[in-house]
């Protein structure tokens, strides 16, 4: 089967639905199709709330089908190889597609067999994860059923969805043992293979309080290279100056945020940025055009738009990828650009939460006129009960 779209989006997540809710409705004339293998869509930020027992999991899931907009054909398909020169994608199932304009936002792969033993090790006998939605609901049995010992969280270097995400789930934990009353019998490890807690200063300097509250200790500089399951040691890496070592720390619980990188057929293929390890997609940061390629854009976490793999810069990203596009498509200059924002909605407990929203300068972008640097009652409210109802209603729909 061979067929031509005016405009192809790859990847009918968070990103290529919003983009083509908001197509259509500024254009209803557009001819645009998804490609997307999965039947069911999910809200990925929902899933460290039932790592935290406060959301079921089939709350996190809905029927892709009920989403797609309608006037946009759904082609439940993956993509697997781009020809840009011929205006032309291949699928998986071995159908061409061609185009006018592309836009990909495939979402980012996580890198769970860079850590040997992780796979194996997963989902059983303490070693759980925010970041699936298998595991997810494990990540709040161990949590319930921790009675003291060791508990480990991880966060990696380089690119992490949401980069506040590993953080959260640690200190809902460490609430729960406090609420508890065994937070004196839990000794509460944080390995990150970042420098500090977050890259904003204000931010960092509350999160280094909220760290000494709950005891918890800090590595910095630090990566999962190993789990050995059934010994419950997790190995790190650590970087000090210029040497590495080894560290092993032993576990009753382990949570484990794993690295994101661009899907392997994106990374293999020619819109990628050249020699990039991660393999993102190469466009402008500001316009979200293909720097090569004029006639593709990429928002989300597979473009590259530098640390900012999450929903909230997503939100950002497609009004401004619209307005290039419909510019593009009548042959005028490109009038929009992102500026990086980005969020973190850190929860830092039961009904507390710091909203954090900065750009790629680290300079805070408050929605709200509230000082940022703030836990708040209010600000957890928003995430457990607005967001969730506005992604589903609103976002997904092209109308926020
Ligand atoms: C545990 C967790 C917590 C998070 N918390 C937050 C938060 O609090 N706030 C926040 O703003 N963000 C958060 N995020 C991040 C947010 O979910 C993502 O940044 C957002 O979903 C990115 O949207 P996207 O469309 O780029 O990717 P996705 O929403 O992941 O969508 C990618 C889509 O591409 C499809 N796809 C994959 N391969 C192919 C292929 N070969 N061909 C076609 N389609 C393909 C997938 O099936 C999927 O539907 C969190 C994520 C996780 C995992």
């Amino acid at each position: 089967m061979k067929s031509h779209y005016q405009v192809l989006i790859i990847g009918g997540g968070n990103a290529g639905l919003s983009v083509a809710a908001q197509l259509l409705r500024r254009n209803a004339s557009l001819n645009v199709a998804i490609v997307e293998p999965s039947d069911k869509h999910y809200y990925q930020p929902g899933w460290t709330l039932v790592g935290g027992g406060v959301f079921d999991i089939n709350s996190t899931v809905r029927d892709e089908a009920d989403y797609i907009p309608s006037g946009v054909k759904w082609l439940k398909d993956g993509a697997d190889k781009f020809d840009p020169d011929n205006n032309m994608i291949m699928t998986k199932s071995g159908d061409s597609i061609t185009y006018d304009f592309l836009v990909v936002c495939c979402g980012a792969q996580l890198k769970w067999n860079a850590v040997k033993g992780l796979p194996e090790a997963l989902g059983k006998n303490g070693v759980c994860s925010i970041y699936r939605f298998d595991t997810a609901p494990y990540t709040y049995e161990c949590i319930k059923n921790f009675q003291g010992g060791k508990a480990v969280f991880t966060q990696p270097g380089g690119f992490n969805k949401c980069g506040g995400a590993p953080q959260k789930i640690m200190y809902l934990a460490a609430d729960n043992f406090r609420r508890r009353g065994i937070l004196d019998k839990a000794d509460i490890s944080f390995f990150t293979g970042k420098p500090g807690m977050l890259r904003v200063k204000e931010i960092n300097e509350l999160l280094l309080k909220v760290v000494k509250r709950y005891g918890i200790k800090v590595t910095y500089m630090s990566t999962l290279v190993e789990i050995r399951g059934d010994a419950k040691e997790a190995v790190f890496e650590v970087t000090k100056g210029e040497s590495k070592e080894r560290v092993t720390a032993q576990y009753d619980m382990l949570h484990v945020s794993p690295m994101a990188a661009a899907p392997d057929f994106i990374k293999n293929s020619p819109l990628a940025v050249k020699d990039d390890p991660f393999g993102w997609i190469d466009v402008d940061k500001a316009t979200l055009q293909h720097n090569r390629y004029k006639n593709i854009f990429s928002l989300g976490d597979v473009a590259n738009t530098g640390d900012t793999k999450t929903g909230a810069a997503v939100h950002k990203q497609t009004p401004v990828l619209v307005d290039n596009l419909l510019s593009a498509i009548d042959k005028k200059s490109l009038p929009d650009k992102y500026n990086g924002y980005t969020s973190c909605p850190l929860i830092t407990g039961y009904g507390k939460l710091v909203l954090a929203e900065f750009d790629h300068d680290n300079k805070l972008l408050p929605t709200f006129p509230l000082d940022p640097a703030k836990e708040r009652y209010s600000m957890w409210l928003l995430i457990k009960y607005v967001m969730p109802w506005l992604y589903w209603n609103r976002i997904l729909k092209g109308k926020y």
